[in-house]
């Protein structure tokens, strides 16, 4: 027999976003297992808080969910939809010299170590803000295509169309725990919010604050640039949850789509 430790829980949920678990019976150490991940609950405003990302890739249909307690027993198991998010597909036109930009070494590194950090503590409170003030002009999720060819990659972030030098700001409080002039990302920000969640701003011209900086909501860390991997200025802004990349719209309402350009 389960034990109705879940509160909150939304069955359906599309590709690249979040399923939110509230767990009211939160004991420390409790994990939940979904897809052979497995993802932390925290503690958060007196009960325990578990943020599941649906990968884009995730299969659409019928998924179950397991939460654990800290000595691996199931005590609880909970279906979901997965539901298809129909992601529309985008040509990129690379330039000979983006197709020849390399990463520098400890670039892919340090990247990965920031997808992954769990700190338990949380900095983040919501709303997110938009990290500058722009329309989205390239959508999360998009299948990317490079000159016509497919990459079997997707777009990991989402693009707003925002003017060269135009101030950067932090989405959420938190720890910057990447600031590089990056050569594929470009002039990088990345930060750790606390319980899985990290942000990253990508092609900037020029960063702002220093690695180990503890940031506030709304804090300036760098300026919009078209460095690295980047076909001109916009802001690339990418919002991880347990290192799987999610629709950074989910967190933060208002920001409207214009055309590419
Ligand atoms: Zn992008």
């Amino acid at each position: 027999m389960w034990l109705a430790v879940v509160a909150a829980f939304a069955l359906d949920v599309q590709q690249g976003h979040v399923i939110r678990l509230e767990v009211k019976s939160f004991t420390p150490g409790m994990t939940v297992v979904m897809d052979d991940r497995s993802i932390p609950v925290f503690s958060r405003n007196g009960a325990g808080l578990a943020l599941v990302p649906v990968a884009v890739t995730a299969t659409p249909g019928t998924h179950t969910l397991e939460i654990r307690d800290a000595a691996g027993k199931a005590v609880e198991e909970r279906k979901y939809q997965v539901l298809d998010a129909q992601y529309p597909t985008q040509n990129i036109v690379a330039t000979r010299a983006m197709k020849a930009l390399r990463p520098l070494p400890g670039e892919v590194e340090s990247m990965r170590a920031l997808y992954a950090r769990k700190t338990p503590e949380a900095a983040w409170a919501e709303p997110f803000a938009p990290p500058v003030p722009q329309c989205a002009n390239s959508s999360f999720g998009v299948q990317r295509l490079h000159n016509g060819k497919p990459t079997g990659n997707y777009h990991r972030g989402l693009d707003l169309r925002s003017p060269a030098g135009t101030p950067v700001k932090a989405t959420a409080a938190g720890k910057v725990v990447v600031a590089r002039m990056w050569r594929m990302h470009g002039g990088t920000i990345g930060i750790d919010h606390g319980q899985g969640i990290t942000s990253h701003y990508l092609h900037l011209s020029r960063l702002a604050v220093r690695e180990g900086t503890v940031v506030k909501r709304g804090q300036l860390v760098g300026y919009v640039g078209a460095t690295g991997f980047a076909t001109g200025p916009h802001l690339h802004w990418g919002l991880y949850i347990h290192g799987i990349p999610t629709d950074p719209r989910a967190w933060a309402p208002g920001i409207t789509s214009c055309q590419p350009r």
